[in-house]
């Protein structure tokens, strides 16, 4: 399969977050309580993930932002190893993440109640930011941008939290999914799949209400810019 760099961009927060993460990961280095703004980043894509599944990685993260803007352009693109679309691997990933933030948080402990305490709990996040920026970028240039996006503790959460709602039964109205109008005018270019930075078979994976219900669809519109057909758009979710 050739993959195809598409603009992925469509709004003004897609195009310029990556600045964020340059702020947290480079600035946190020489003022650490920039880092304690990720402490936002959490927040929002806990609650929006909440109610509309990974929408906040799609449009609004900053590390989304940088892979789709800056990666991108000099990514080779190609698929997605399928060991970063192992579930034991992300959530083995995701346990070892919070194990090493747990020891790290517990070594500044003795610090709390003191200004030196702040400065080194933003020093843990902006690092993080850093890490993320580098090892997240080398595997976006190696494979394809949205690699890392595979097994992003982030994204492990923000499935954790959408799952937590489907778990109460919450029927979330702000919940919105890809949708085809009419399966009968999809020519299966493919060209839905070639495009989308998930590598998510969309014209493949329609349920019953004409929906993709993938969990790992970042609903960044990728695929509905580039439909010849225009068939595609982001619908609320039928279930
Ligand atoms: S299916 Fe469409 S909206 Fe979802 S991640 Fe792929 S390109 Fe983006
Ligand atoms: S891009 Fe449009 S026409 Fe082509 S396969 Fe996808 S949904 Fe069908």
């Amino acid at each position: 399969m050739n993959f195809i760099k598409k603009k992925r961009s469509f709004s003004i927060i897609r195009k310029y977050g990556f600045l964020f993460t340059f702020l947290v990961a480079i600035g946190g280095l020489f003022y650490p309580k920039l880092g304690l703004l990720v402490l936002l980043i959490m927040l929002g894509l806990l609650v929006t993930s909440f109610f509309n599944a990974k929408f906040w990685c799609g449009n609004i993260c900053p590390h989304g932002s940088y892979f789709d803007n800056i990666i991108l352009p000099m990514s080779r693109n190609t698929k997605i190893p399928k060991f970063f679309k192992n579930k034991v691997f992300s959530y083995g990933f995701f346990i070892f993440f919070l194990f090493n933030l747990g020891r790290k948080f517990l070594d500044i402990s003795q610090y709390f109640g003191t200004m030196t305490f702040l400065d080194k709990l933003g020093s843990i996040f902006s690092t993080t930011y850093l890490m993320v920026m580098i090892v997240g970028g080398l595997i976006g240039l190696i494979t394809t941008p949205r690699t890392w996006c595979q097994i992003c503790p982030m994204g492990t959460m923000e499935k954790l939290s959408y799952g937590f709602g489907k778990l109460i039964k919450f029927k979330s109205p702000y919940e919105k999914r890809i949708t085809i109008s009419d399966t009968s005018l999809c020519k299966d270019c493919g060209l839905c799949y070639k495009v989308c930075p998930m590598q998510i078979d969309v014209n493949n994976n329609f349920d019953e209400y004409n929906q993709i219900s993938d969990i790992n669809c970042i609903k960044c519109k990728t695929c509905i810019n580039n439909c010849p057909m225009k068939i595609l758009s982001l619908e609320k979710a039928k279930i």
